[in-house]
Formats: structure tokens, C-alpha cells, sequence
């Protein structure tokens, strides 16, 4: 072989792995996994059923089921028995570019019957039971050093407090219900082991400071004797950590593209490919076909009626109820500059976090997907 020709193979050579490597990067779905408390932050404790230890040995678990699959990467933000801050805990997450964060607790109430797992997304909520549950989890806070100023004033007794701030972030609600929902169906599928409390949205730090479609998981509640055993013993960790695992599988094979065949998937899990059934207060009509631009002004657990007062003025609002919660739409058109300046006018009457969403025969897709 000539010199000039055995240089071109070494190029050559080295220019594929590079683009291999970047491609494989580019392939790769990062999953931060939160286990809460930690250390001197034992999280609720009934019995010597301790939640930081059950909420550690499920993201092992988890973790373990993850990595089985070479395009899965899982970040931890604590593997062993240690006290992380709570902005920390998302900061991880923020740091690794992670495309999930999933944080993983255990409930807890005076009422040793309550029972139940719960899967959080970040949002509003007027519903006592929710609100507690923020405030439980936020309230670790206080065990931070000088947490007042970390915090900018943030009152974990008052979630409500966050409530301002978390309208600017509901884009990512839409995946983060999905990634929710799945993993509610899957609690489900456990039969009667736990009873499936729903997807649920509340103020809680912790997802408040995570840029990425986020859920916090609480794996049912340790106060209650026969629940608490369950989520003490090995074989309930297995099972709760498997039902969280193929949901975050399923999440992907949906949001993320196949990319690759993988090596080892969980095995697919039936009737979570389409969002649940979806209620309109728009009298019921045939999807229209074609591509649609609709712009999400807010999404909600409250439901509101469709009147130009109850949204600063907008006319022509419609509403969908999807996976417990309500979503409102400004206008809707084909037209994608007019969705562009619908959008304009939304933000302009004080919903900053508006943006545009997009069907096609009345599906939901992908806004990049409707404006080609
Ligand atoms: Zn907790």
C-alpha cells in the first residue's frame, strides 16, 4: 500500500469511529433516577419501615433493569445512604442532559389505612391531599444549611408558593402525564398488590427545578401496616421497581424513536401506546382532517369554564381532560403563521408559558412533524 493510501484508511478509520461515537451519544436516553432523603433526612418512618431505604432500594433496582439495555444511561443522584439538597438532587439531572427525571418517595399519613401509590407531575393543585404530599416532601428542605437563601423565600409549609413560578414550565406536562400515566398502568397491572392511587399534579421542588419531563413516584405509603410490608420486603421492591422500569422503557420506545434494536427491552406493555380516553367540552364532532395548530394556554387540575373572563379575555377557548387534567387551547387553525401570532397574543395577555401544540386527523403530533 502507498503512504498518501495508508494515511487515507487511518482517516478513514478513525472518522467512522467518531461518527460512531456521536452517533451513539446522540442515541443514548438518560434517565436520572432520585431517591429520596438520605442519611439524617430518614423521609417517614412507621415500624422501622424507613422510606429513605425503601425509596434507595427501588432505584437499585430500577437502575439495574435499565442497564440492561446499552442505550439506556442512568444517572443516580445518590446510590448509597447520604443527604443530597433538593435543588442538587434536579441539578444532577440538569447537568447530564438527562431526558427523564424520576424521583421515587414513600407516603405516609396519620390514617394508617391510607394507602395507595401516587405519581406526581409538577403543577398546580387545590386538593388538600396533593398539597400535603408536597409539603411533606418540600419540608426536607428545612434540613438544608441556610436554606432561606437557597431557596428565595420559598415557604415549604405553603406549596402554593411555587405555584407562580411553575406556570412557566408546562411544557414539558404533556410528557411528563404520559411517562406518569404509564407508570400508574403498570402499578395497576401488579393486580391487587397496590391499590393505583392515579397520576396526580403538585407543587413540589424537586421537579420544580428539573428541566425535563419529570415525575415524582410515591410507591404507597409506609404508615399503613400491610402496604408498608409490601414496600419493606424484597419481592414488593422487585415488583414496584419493575412496573417503573418498563414504564420508563415504554416512555421511551414511544418519545425517543426505537434508534437502535435493543439488545434487551422490557417486553412492550399493552394499551399505553395512546393516551387515555380524551374528553372534549366542545360538542362531539368528527375529528377535522388535516394538520391543526392549537395554542396550550395553561394545563390544570382545575376545571374552568370556557368563558372569555376566566381567560383574561381569550375568546374561542376549548378544553381537553386527559390523564386527570384539563388542558385549555386558544384558537386553532391550519394556518402556521396565524398559530404563530395566536401564540404572540396569548403571551402578551400574561400566559408567558404558552406555546403551540399540533394535530394531525385529529392525533396528536409532534409541532416539528406539522410545520414540514
Ligand atoms: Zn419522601
Amino acid at each position: 500500500m502507498r503512504r498518501s493510501n495508508k494515511i487515507k484508511v487511518i482517516v478513514t478509520f478513525f472518522l467512522t469511529i467518531l461518527s460512531f461515537c456521536a452517533y451513539s451519544q446522540s442515541n443514548v436516553f438518560k434517565v436520572t433516577l432520585d431517591a429520596g432523603h438520605g442519611d439524617h433526612d430518614f423521609g417517614a418512618v412507621y415500624s422501622g419501615r424507613i422510606e429513605k431505604n425503601i425509596a434507595l432500594a427501588i432505584v437499585l433496582k430500577v437502575g439495574k433493569i435499565l442497564e440492561l439495555n446499552p442505550n439506556v444511561n442512568v444517572i443516580y443522584t445518590r446510590k448509597t445512604d447520604v443527604f443530597i439538597d433538593l435543588v442538587e438532587r434536579a441539578n444532577i439531572a440538569n447537568r447530564a442532559n438527562s431526558n427523564i427525571f424520576v424521583s421515587i418517595h414513600c407516603n405516609a399519613n396519620k390514617n394508617t389505612a391510607a394507602d395507595g401509590t401516587e405519581t406526581y407531575v409538577m403543577g398546580l393543585s387545590k386538593t388538600a391531599s396533593n398539597l400535603e404530599a408536597a409539603r411533606k416532601e418540600n419540608s426536607v428542605i428545612t434540613l438544608e444549611k441556610d436554606y432561606k437563601r437557597k431557596y428565595e423565600g420559598f415557604d415549604p409549609n405553603s406549596p402554593e408558593s411555587l405555584i407562580g413560578i411553575t406556570l412557566m414550565q408546562e411544557e414539558y406536562l404533556d410528557n411528563s402525564i404520559s411517562l406518569a400515566s404509564k407508570i400508574e398502568d403498570n402499578f395497576e397491572k401488579l393486580g391487587k398488590k397496590l391499590r393505583q392511587g392515579g397520576v396526580k399534579q403538585a407543587p413540589f421542588m424537586v421537579l420544580h427545578k428539573a428541566y425535563m419531563p419529570r415525575v415524582l413516584v410515591e410507591t404507597g405509603f409506609v404508615s399503613n401496616p400491610t402496604e408498608g410490608n409490601i414496600l419493606n420486603s424484597e419481592e414488593g421492591q422487585d415488583d414496584i421497581a419493575k412496573a417503573i422500569a418498563e414504564a420508563i422503557l415504554s416512555y421511551k420506545r414511544e418519545y425517543f424513536g426505537s434508534g437502535n434494536p435493543e439488545a434487551v427491552e422490557a417486553k412492550p406493555v399493552k394499551d399505553t401506546a395512546k393516551p387515555k380516553a380524551v374528553v372534549s367540552s366542545a360538542p362531539a364532532k368528527s375529528a377535522p382532517k388535516g394538520t391543526f395548530f392549537k395554542v396550550q394556554l395553561i394545563a390544570s387540575i382545575k376545571k374552568t369554564t370556557l368563558e372569555p373572563k376566566n381567560f383574561k379575555g381569550l375568546k374561542n377557548v376549548t378544553m381537553l381532560y386527559e390523564n386527570n387534567i384539563y388542558k385549555y387551547f386558544y384558537e386553532e387553525t391550519a394556518d402556521y403563521d396565524a398559530a404563530k401570532k395566536y401564540l404572540q397574543e396569548a403571551k402578551s395577555k400574561g400566559y408567558g408559558a404558552a406555546f403551540l401544540t399540533a394535530t394531525k386527523d385529529g392525533e396528536k403530533i409532534d409541532i416539528k412533524d406539522a410545520i414540514k
